[in-house]
């Protein structure tokens, strides 16, 4: 979540949905890390010779000055020859000092968003390496409402209330990190100071918290398993917490918790029942919630929407429509946001060029579960929606290495869900939620900790679905997922015949299955080599794709 919903709240009210699109253009290409305001991209060799194990965050936030100052602990494992250790870090924020495995000062270099220590000697691969960074200042903030960036507000009552969010921009927003999603850590520990009356809300599971004599309280919180770092966030406020036992599909039962501001207790212990209600229904889509070991926890934001890991941010004023201006019918910023612990946190693309996978699953959340809870009409007008904001301008995941802002669009999202509608249609709904069960394994090959947590691609995706529904599929994602513009379908009925032919782009073959509907009776008409011909008496009504389920291009 984040751009295409990324406006401030007083636009949102009037925005018709079409409006948050013009926001959200692709960028210039930028080079890779040593531009600060990317993630991801081409990993340099003196980043790719190490891989992260663990993170330790010690940070202390100042609602006074809007300053945070701290340390990050890298522990890394070497994987290749190393005589340089290179993490990314926001030049806005000064860094203090570097010590190696605990007291070595290391000599460093600031190179655009980027940190070169020098180690004191070569490391080889199998050897492991703890560098400690003081760093600290103000943060990049951005106003109520806005990501990427620190947001300092205040509750009505005028508390503090403080969150981040950075997923196009990567961590090294607030902290030190190896900024690429292909390196999660193992585990992680945030251990944020704040004055009192306080609270910090943060992934993973509260282990303690110390109070200094002076009034301030650490909130030390440990993560039990792998994150992507734009997952990880805290968020600072007066909170009271709204907690319950979730008895979950896994057999055991997860602590469920809602950090709300104390004036929207009565209206978030209304709201709290439905956010349970859709974690039951994707448990019982995707497999039991991934994070199990730590929490599922959701915390009041100034900002609409963000799926850190165990601790999503939530912004949307308890209002069914605040995502996308779109009356969902039920609370749908929420439910796209827990959508996200399986497609995005439990599963993450090392590369933005897949985002797809977390993005348009997590939109194609939304009408099933309209369709589970409010019926097959609700979903089909979300899905009738979400047509009319496809832009076809890149492929959904193309070829090739992108850093976040190249990678991000608009497609991603409604294009993303409307080609896994397609695919459900083809396959079948048997086959459709078998690959969506397979998908979410926490068994699969690959996957690592109690999370089942793992790295996945697009090609791994069509693999999987191919061998599900028993039939090669590649031809369905090559024109849907690697091709920008739409497949068409020309429809043309003659001296009583109807005439079928789609043209993909590049000549590309396409042969898929469409229904028409006959004198009210509808047939799925097969399309080996792309094309149909069926008699069809000339008094008789034709209706092509009577459900709107075959995504294709539609003349304006
Ligand atoms: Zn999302």
């Amino acid at each position: 979540m984040r751009c295409p919903f990324a406006v401030p709240p007083a636009a949102r009210r009037r925005a018709a949905p079409l409006i948050f699109l013009a926001a959200c253009g692709v960028v210039s290409p930028l080079s890779g890390q040593s531009v600060p305001e990317v993630s991801g991209g081409a990993v340099p060799p003196e980043q790719a010779a190490y891989d992260v194990r663990f993170y330790e965050l010690s940070l202390t936030v100042d609602p006074a000055d809007s300053t945070i100052d701290g340390t990050n602990v890298i522990h890394a494992d070497v994987r290749a020859p190393l005589s340089v250790f290179v993490f990314d870090l926001d030049p806005t924020l000064a860094v203090g000092g570097i010590t190696l495995d605990g007291d070595a000062a290391l000599p460093f270099e600031r190179r655009g968003g980027q940190v070169w220590a020098t180690l004191p000697r070569a490391y080889g691969a199998g050897e492991r390496l703890a560098v400690e960074v003081a760093y600290g200042g103000h943060p990049r903030s951005v106003p109520e409402g806005g990501f990427d960036g620190f947001i300092w507000a205040r509750t009505r009552d005028g508390h503090p209330w403080i969150t981040v969010s950075c997923e196009l921009f990567g961590a090294d927003l607030w902290w030190p990190v190896k900024d690429h999603l292909a390196d999660e850590p193992d585990s992680m520990a945030l251990h944020i100071r704040v004055p009192e009356p306080l609270f910090v809300a943060a992934n993973g599971r509260l282990r303690g918290s110390f109070r200094d004599p002076d009034g301030w309280v650490t909130w030390d919180w440990f993560v039990s398993t792998p994150i992507n770092n734009y997952g990880v966030s805290i968020n600072v406020a007066p909170y009271r917490a709204i907690s319950t036992p979730y008895p979950s599909l896994g057999g055991d039962s997860i602590p469920v918790t809602f950090w709300v501001l104390p004036e929207d207790l009565t209206q978030a212990r209304r709201a709290f029942p439905a956010f349970l209600d859709h974690l039951r229904h994707l448990e019982e889509l995707a497999g039991p919630y991934p994070f199990r070991a730590d929490k599922y926890g959701i915390a009041q934001t100034p900002y609409l929407g963000m799926e850190h890991q165990t601790i999503i941010a939530y912004g949307a004023g308890f209002r069914n429509d605040a995502m996308a201006g779109i009356d969902w019918g039920f609370d749908g910023l929420h439910q796209h946001e827990l959508a996200h612990e399986w497609f995005g946190n439990q599963l993450t693309p090392p590369e933005w060029a897949d985002l797809w996978l977390n993005e348009g699953f997590a939109q194609y959340l939304q009408p099933l579960y309209a369709e589970s809870r409010l019926g097959e009409a609700k979903a089909a007008e979300l899905l009738g929606i979400y047509r009319r904001f496809l832009r076809n301008r890149q492929p959904v995941a193309p070829r090739a290495v992108l850093n976040s802002r190249q990678a991000y669009n608009n497609d991603i999202y409604f294009k993303g869900a409307l080609v896994l509608h397609t695919l459900r249609y083809l396959v079948g709904d048997d086959a459709f939620f078998e690959i969506v069960r397979r998908w979410t394994a926490p068994d699969a090959p690959g996957a690592t900790g109690s999370c089942g947590c793992r790295a996945v691609t697009t090609d791994e995706f069509v693999a999987l679905a191919g061998e599900v529904a028993g039939a090669d599929l590649a031809w369905f994602f090559e024109v849907y997922l690697r091709q920008a513009a739409l497949p068409r379908l020309i429809a043309e009925r003659g001296d009583g015949t109807l005439e079928l032919r789609w043209e993909a782009p590049d000549g590309l073959p396409f042969p898929m299955p469409i229904d028409v509907g006959l004198a009210g009776v509808t047939r799925r008409v097969e399309m080996a080599g792309g094309a149909a011909r069926l008699p069809v008496a000339p008094d008789v009504e034709v209706v092509v794709d009577p459900r709107a389920a075959v995504l294709r291009a539609v003349p304006r």
